[in-house]
């Protein structure tokens, strides 16, 4: 998901709000919504579809606190019911979350809550936050989100907002990105750097793991989590490998950067040779780059991405799937005819979508398709917030390099290793970076029932 805030008193939350939910689209296609305050109400807007599916028409609310969001369903289905932000009525008034993460403990939660006659609307751990965030005793709002955060587990960076402040929160291992942005007379707070760019913010910095920024009439303040300080962090790999955008800055260092030391890394431990390095479009382009630039091999488009393709409606079964990725994917015949590829891609994850490309790329005469993937296998389920499937789904932990390799089809395989990983996310030591997905070294204890995924 990619959650968004501001408080500026330009009195267009609501624009403003819209212009960084559409630079966080690529996090979350399924949903999206806002909520305005102009510090004496709350209102929210939410709708089913992609940002300028949803807001048609910009919210006629004016307002200087606008928090939003764009869903990307990991915990709760796809039902209108699911949107964020959620907005509650609490003891000391209106209060708005939006939610960026998975947290692991929500059974054990919603069970207590339920017990204590609480009722659920939806299905989305989300809604334990605010329910514990309306129920909370402390007066001050720092104070009340501290109590929950002792009591929620896993991943959340959140957006919350009430008629008077907008807070920013991290949870202690930090697994989801947060950045603060000013603007000439307010703050912005955001999942990536890309959508200050788009309102003119500048980057001011990281909100912290287990930190909560407070941004009200008296400017930016920040408060810190104290009760739980883990020896390790557990920053997402996944955002610089796959889901932020490559014109973003997380924890200091450009992900197209990191992605491009991605690529020169495949070319310092597999040695692929080929007459042309090519992409899978848009995931493997940087890394492709990077690989380029350092074997000397020149990059060349093999596969032209359609534009229009949107989120389409795909029919299950195998013949389907592939018509999906020809409507989305096509061989440029004269760059691949006779040609021995070098093809790289960011991951492989149930290893069908890579099977077809290279099947595509043969069909329209390429000799070779030398397959090299910028990331290790994913061999494990992700429990905080990124969807990567359950573990029979994934190729990676049910079968060898060599089975996989055949599976697809490609002429040779190789992936990345951790260590190569780590060493292009430069920003972030090895033992503070998630891998989890790569190796199953969950950065906490996880609770059993946290596992169960809808
Ligand atoms: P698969 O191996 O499952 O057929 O597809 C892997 C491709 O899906 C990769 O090239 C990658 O770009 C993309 N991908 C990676 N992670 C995710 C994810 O979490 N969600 C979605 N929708 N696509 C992903
Ligand atoms: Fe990111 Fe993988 Fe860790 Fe999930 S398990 S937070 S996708 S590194
Ligand atoms: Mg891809």
């Amino acid at each position: 998901c990619g959650v968004f805030g501001i408080f500026d008193h330009e009195q267009q939350a609501g624009l403003e709000t819209y212009y960084g939910l559409f630079a966080l689209q690529h996090r979350g296609q399924e949903s999206a919504g806002i909520t305005i305050s102009d510090g004496k109400s709350m209102e929210t807007f939410r709708g089913m579809g992609l940002v300028t599916e949803v807001f048609r028409q910009i919210p006629e609310k004016e307002g200087f606190i606008g928090i939003g969001h764009v869903r990307y369903s990991t915990t709760g289905s796809s039902v209108s019911s699911n949107i964020q932000p959620l907005q509650a009525e609490g003891i000391n008034g209106s209060v708005a979350i939006a939610h960026n993460g998975n947290l692991t403990n929500t059974i054990s939660l919603k069970t207590r809550l339920l017990q204590g006659g609480a009722t659920f609307q939806t299905t989305m751990d989300t809604e334990v936050i605010i329910k514990l965030l309306a129920r909370s005793k402390e007066r001050r709002i720092e104070d009340q989100i501290k109590e929950v955060m002792s009591e929620i587990r896993g991943a959340y960076a959140l957006v919350v907002c009430t008629n008077h402040s907008l807070y920013g929160v991290r949870d202690p291992l930090g697994y989801r990105p947060l950045v603060i942005g000013q603007t000439e007379k307010g703050w912005v707070l955001a999942s990536e750097t890309a959508a200050l760019d788009l309102i003119d913010a500048q980057y001011y910095r990281d909100v912290q793991p287990g930190e909560i920024v407070t941004i009200d009439e008296e400017g930016l303040h920040s408060e810190w989590f104290e009760a739980y300080r883990p020896a390790r962090l557990g920053m997402c790999s996944f955002e610089y490998i796959y889901f932020a955008r490559p014109d973003s800055i997380i924890n200091g260092q450009s992900v197209y950067e990191a992605r491009l030391e991605m690529g020169r890394q495949l070319w310092k431990e597999a040695q692929f040779d080929g007459d042309v390095v090519m992409s899978v479009p848009d995931s493997g382009n940087v890394a492709a780059r990077g690989y380029a630039e350092v074997s000397g091999i020149p990059y060349s488009v093999g596969l032209l991405k359609n534009k229009y393709m949107g989120r389409t409606f795909i029919k299950p079964g195998q013949k389907n799937r592939e018509i999906a990725v020809r409507m989305k994917l096509n061989p440029i015949r004269c760059n691949v005819e006779g040609k021995r590829i070098v093809l790289i891609d960011d991951s492989i994850v149930r290893g069908t979508t890579s099977g077809i490309i290279v099947r595509l790329l043969k069909k329209a005469g390429a000799k070779e398709v030398n397959l090299l993937i910028s990331s290790p296998p994913v061999c494990y389920p992700c429990y905080f917030g990124i969807d990567t499937a359950e573990r029979k789904q994934l190729i990676g932990a049910t079968h060898t390099l060599e089975e996989i390799r055949k599976f697809i089809g490609a002429d040779r395989l190789q992936y990345l290793s951790e260590e190569g990983l780590a060493r292009a996310i430069s920003c972030i030591p090895k033992k503070d970076m998630c891998m989890a997905c790569f190796n199953g070294d969950y950065p906490e204890v996880l609770d059993t029932e946290g596992q169960k995924k809808e």
